[in-house]
């Protein structure tokens, strides 16, 4: 499976609701930003530049949870800012949890070691690990040295305590596909269980233009990403995969995709602001969603980002004769868990097994960081090259 048995139930079972009560728009992942503030200043992102005014403000726990019940998304994405700096990160995801919810915590793994203790390993959480290259590479778009190997630290201890973890790649002009595909293969090697990636979004708060593509360039690049990371296990569907290759037309279904942070509920997207509304409702209703997308506003010209148009795919969009088909293939055919995966050891009943059944968590969600297989060795060296074992 390519994703936890539980999530795709879930999330089939409240669209299949959602459409038989008529509902047009509605949202599957709330993008939620407790906070703008980060530990990093990264080369393309648009948060901390855009809100650099708000950038010490912070939602409480009661005011997502709020925003959770307000919007009723069935996953939260937890992004930022950096979320691990959030003083109540880990009473954040346990209260997200205990409301049935499904949680990707996107970070850049620089804390993962340091916070593991305050979480627990269940088929619905997951580790969502920014990596943009090999060492060398990522820490030059992070602007700072050995952010990739604490990353590496964090993924190691997560997956020894029996989390599951994927990663995530931006994908840039100047990205060299072959060492993504080189990342990857080390990944897999440390059990990662999955991986997304996405072309950026050039935004205009960010001052170095040149690392953006135009939407051939886009198509261009995602040739190559086929053909080179197809055969990891993409967290990315393949209908979403054949529009970034220019191969089908998507409509931005955006809605799907709602943002919310200590300024509101964000519109229209996670990439663009021209407003922030209070309420999920005045969000959905007064946003003039036919004004957006690719040839409706310029700014949305070359966006062809997942928050944009992945869940087109799965929401069935401009649906083709035997979507449903490849969608279903799709998920079946992907394999969780790398090469050194472990399984969860907290019997929540999860439908995810796919380790050797040797996981060391301890009970109580701690981590005693023993690496997973491949870990043992020190892979990476110093100039960001791989060792081959
Ligand atoms: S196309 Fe959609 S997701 Fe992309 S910038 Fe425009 S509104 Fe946002």
């Amino acid at each position: 499976m390519r994703f936890p048995l539980k999530l795709t139930a879930n999330l089939t079972k409240y669209i299949v609701g959602k459409r038989l009560r008529g509902a047009q728009k509605f949202p599957l992942v709330m993008m939620l930003e407790p906070l703008h503030a980060c530990n990093l200043t990264c080369t393309g992102c648009g948060r901390i530049r855009e809100y650099k005014s708000t950038i010490n403000e912070m939602l409480t726990v009661e005011q997502c949870l709020a925003a959770l019940d307000d919007c009723g998304a069935p996953v939260v994405s937890i992004c930022g800012g950096e979320p691990m700096i959030y003083p109540e990160i880990g009473r954040l995801t346990r209260e997200i949890l205990a409301r049935g919810r499904h949680i990707y915590l996107c970070t850049n793994g620089m804390f993962i070691r340091k916070k593991l203790h305050e979480f627990h390993p269940t088929s619905s959480f997951f580790w969502n690990v920014h990596l943009d290259g090999l060492e060398r590479t990522h820490d030059l778009c992070v602007e700072k040295d050995g952010v990739f190997r604490e990353a590496i630290e964090g993924i190691k201890a997560a997956k020894a305590a029996g989390f599951l973890v994927s990663s995530n790649t931006t994908i840039y002009k100047e990205t060299d596909l072959e060492e993504i595909a080189e990342l990857y293969a080390y990944l897999h090697s440390l059990g990662v269980d999955g991986f997304m990636l996405s072309p950026a979004y050039s935004y205009s708060a960010v001052q170095t233009r040149d690392i953006f593509m135009s939407r051939e360039e886009i198509r261009e690049k995602f040739h190559q990403a086929s053909q080179l990371l197809g055969k990891f296990n993409l967290m990315v569907s393949n209908i979403y995969l054949e529009y970034l290759r220019g191969e089908r037309e998507l409509p931005c279904t955006v809605w799907g995709s709602p943002t919310y942070n200590p300024r509101g509920w964000k519109s229209p997207c996670y990439a663009m602001t021209d407003a922030h509304y209070a309420t999920f409702k005045e969000f959905i209703e007064k946003t003039p969603w036919e004004n957006y997308g690719p040839g409706r506003d310029p700014r949305c010209e070359d966006c062809m980002m997942h928050v944009g148009f992945e869940l087109s795919a799965v929401l069935g969009a401009n649906r083709k004769l035997g979507d449903n088909w490849k969608m279903l293939t799709w998920q079946l055919s992907g394999k969780m868990g790398g090469a050194g995966s472990r399984k969860l050891t907290n019997g929540r009943g999860n439908g995810h097994s796919n380790g050797d059944g040797q996981g060391n968590h301890d009970g109580n969600g701690s981590a005693s960081a023993r690496p997973a297989s491949a870990s043992s060795q020190e892979v990476v060296r110093p100039d960001g090259s791989l060792r081959v074992w």
